[in-house]
């Protein structure tokens, strides 16, 4: 029997002739980085106005990015900034890079979204930043975490990695009061391949910002006036080219995707054993950067013979992020004094999630219900298999 032919998705990542447009404009301008060309300052303006606020600071990576935002905040050694347990590892990573020690917390298990009562648990008088990652596009609970960084007098940094163009309670990220690092690597929603930005709702930090990320030296400084200690993390004019075309077309994709979560959730929740991401009807815009869904009780073999079966089926399946402090590099510097099996026993939600959930690439979201109907009935056929 041959194989049957899997369904098709929409490729990612999608260009056109706007993209192609765009490089020529960057390489005919003769200035190639930032500081002599238009197009990382212009794409800068769209994308702080987009997302609802004044400034945006592009720059080299979405890990850089909230290094930079921890930086600018005068984050440093001695620090502790809190990161939900279940996340990509840059989450912690950007904190302990920059000497900071990051404190893992618990999830809730219906949205992965960082777990505010565990929040609250963790803070200490070190405490300098919670760090919410909107996860797969749903913005994290936003009022309640105000709330406890304000009565504890700590900051906030949202890694919004995931969620370019998201809402809550119809406020876009920039609108949210905190600053905000997002990424455009090659998967994420928009993307140039590789790229960030932070949003900053206060001026004196995106300034500080914008000296440190081009090695201390303001805009137009001709005579080497390093201000600040600093680094390059500048992106360069043919990113902002190509992400000021993957902007022009972000809003048609989540409007998409927005319509076909619901219906490949539905059929996935059919699923006997299959719990699709829960949703919050606060986070009133989703832009949807991964279909998620859990197979509570499954052991992390069993969930990854589970993504194997369904890539050979021809979906874009992955298994979920490990929990971070089950990784290697989470321990080599900025850990906090506890023991691996400590924090796994106050983040038994991040730890499970880890080992059991899956997720599908967003560009499945682009496709046609006829298409996630299939997409539903290998993921039922697969699970009935394992
Ligand atoms: C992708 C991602 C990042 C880092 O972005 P890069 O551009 O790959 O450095 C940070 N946080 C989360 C949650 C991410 O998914």
């Amino acid at each position: 029997m041959s194989p049957r032919p899997g369904p098709t998705f929409p490729d990612w990542p999608q260009f056109d002739d706007t993209e192609r447009r765009a490089l020529d404009r960057a390489l005919t301008q003769g200035q190639w980085w930032r500081m002599g060309g238009n197009e990382v300052d212009s794409f800068e303006r769209e994308f702080a106005e987009y997302h609802g606020t004044r400034h945006a600071l592009a720059v080299t990576n979405g890990t850089h990015a909230l290094e930079l935002a921890l930086q600018a905040m005068g984050v440093g050694a001695g620090a502790e900034v809190i990161v939900p347990a279940f996340t990509f590892i840059s989450s912690s990573q950007a904190a302990q890079r920059i000497g900071a020690v990051a404190v893992p917390v618990d999830v809730d298990p219906d949205t992965y979204n960082i777990d505010v009562t565990a929040t609250a648990e963790v803070i200490t008088p070190r405490t300098r930043v919670i760090m919410p990652v909107h996860m797969a596009g749903l913005v994290a609970d936003m009022d309640a975490l105000d709330k406890l960084a304000a009565d504890a007098g700590v900051r906030i940094v949202q890694d919004a990695a995931h969620a370019h163009g998201a809402r809550w309670r119809g406020k876009r990220v920039g609108e949210l009061d905190s600053i905000a690092a997002f990424s455009f690597q090659n998967g994420k929603l928009m993307t140039a391949g590789e790229g960030g930005a932070l949003l900053f709702p206060d001026a004196d930090e995106y300034e500080k910002a914008f000296l440190h990320h081009s090695c201390g030296r303001p805009r137009t400084d001709r005579g080497y006036h390093h201000r600040v200690a600093g680094t390059n993390m500048r992106m360069n004019e043919f990113s902002a080219a190509v992400l000021r075309a993957q902007l022009g077309r972000l809003d048609r994709q989540i409007e998409l995707r927005e319509q076909r979560w619901p219906f490949l959730s539905a059929l996935l929740s059919r699923i006997p054993g299959v719990r699709p991401q829960g949703g919050d009807t606060r986070a009133d815009r989703n832009p949807h950067y991964m279909a998620m869904f859990r197979l509570p009780g499954w052991s992390e073999e069993r969930r990854n013979l589970l993504v194997d079966r369904l890539v050979e089926r021809g979906i874009p399946a992955y298994a979920g992020f490990r929990a971070i402090y089950r990784t290697a590099a989470f321990w080599e510097t900025g850990a906090p004094e506890e023991s691996v099996d400590a924090i796994a026993r106050r983040c038994p939600n991040a730890d499970a999630i880890g080992r059991d959930c899956v997720w599908l690439h967003h560009r499945t979201l682009l496709a046609s219900e006829q298409v996630l109907t299939e997409t539903a009935e290998i993921v039922a056929d697969a699970v009935a298999a394992g």
